[in-house]
């Protein structure tokens, strides 16, 4: 069957967004509802479900002062969040010190085994509702423009899926909250009334700072450095989607970006693909978890 909205890169879906004049977003639904055979309401609906559970897990995360079984992380999200009240000594401004609190916040549910959305995984779930929620609430957007930002997002993780992996066991953290960024920083661009071109700018500009990074959790838990990745990632994904708003571009092409990607994935260590074998996981403190947790010591020279 020949499939009118079909994209596999970044290339492909601009090429679409140019013949039919539609945003990213929507020829992202239009494809959906071709593959699946499901109507372009029921999508919505769909998307509706994963945008409400989102904000279900920010909610409750913002408020939680809980630490997880192990404590090594909790509560995080809830100092962040009590920050707001008076920014006085915080150096970022209100979006993206919420941004932060937000990302973290379902990064902790996610720790804390609560309900969240893996979008694109569980270990970078955080970035895009603490991007796009708070970005939100700034710009006063209503619900239907964060679904544009959500169906921008998910047509980024799409691509980078076809073309590379979303799988930390395959590329390390790049493909968890490097992906989470790129399709952030999109839908974000997105939501602004970027241009497709501009969304990509900012998805590969976003992508292009995350790549190489390794998947090194302290005891194979997915909380340090996992939930301050996804804060740090959300204020990446803002800068991101400044810049291509403000008219810059990326050298690199969003396709190429996601090739590259694809080839460092390719010859990175299994140490540091999520076996927790190297990098932090592997630190002093890294190894007094380890023993907590009774897994086997490995020594770094
Ligand atoms: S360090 Fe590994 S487990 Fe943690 S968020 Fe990154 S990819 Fe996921």
């Amino acid at each position: 069957m020949i499939m009118k909205y079909q994209f596999q890169t970044a290339q492909d879906l601009l090429k679409l967004t140019s013949k039919f004049h539609l945003p990213i977003s929507e020829i992202t639904k239009l494809y959906e509802s071709e593959r699946s055979g499901k109507s372009i309401s029921t999508i919505r609906l769909k998307m509706k479900t994963t945008r409400d559970v989102m904000y279900e897990a920010v909610k409750k995360g913002i408020k939680s002062k809980r630490t997880t079984q192990w404590t090594h992380s909790g509560g995080d999200a809830h100092k962040l969040y009590q920050k707001l009240k008076s920014l006085g000594d915080m150096m970022g401004n209100k979006v993206t010190v919420r941004a932060m609190a937000y990302a973290m916040a379902v990064s902790e549910q996610n720790a804390m085994m609560g309900k969240i959305v893996a979008f694109p995984t569980a270990g970078g779930a955080g970035v895009i509702p603490g991007v796009l929620f708070s970005c939100a609430e700034h710009f006063h957007a209503g619900k239907r423009k964060l679904l544009r930002g959500l169906f921008t997002s998910s047509a980024v993780g799409m691509i980078i899926a076809n073309g590379a992996t979303l799988s930390a066991a395959k590329g390390g953290c790049q493909a968890e909250v490097g992906a989470a960024v790129a399709m952030a920083s999109a839908g974000l661009t997105e939501m602004r009334s970027g241009t497709p071109e501009q969304c990509f700018d900012a998805a590969a500009i976003g992508l292009k700072s995350y790549l190489g990074l390794v998947c090194d959790p302290l005891g194979g838990l997915v909380e340090v450095p996992c939930i301050k990745r996804n804060a740090i990632g959300s204020m990446a994904a803002i800068g991101a989607s400044d810049m291509a708003i403000a008219g810059i571009k990326s050298k690199v092409p969003f396709d190429q970006v996601v090739s590259a990607m694809n080839n460092i994935a390719k010859g990175m260590s299994p140490k540091v693909r999520e076996t927790a074998l190297g990098g932090l996981a592997t630190t002093e403190i890294g190894n007094d978890i380890k023993r907590k947790l009774g897994l086997p010591i490995i020594k770094e020279k």
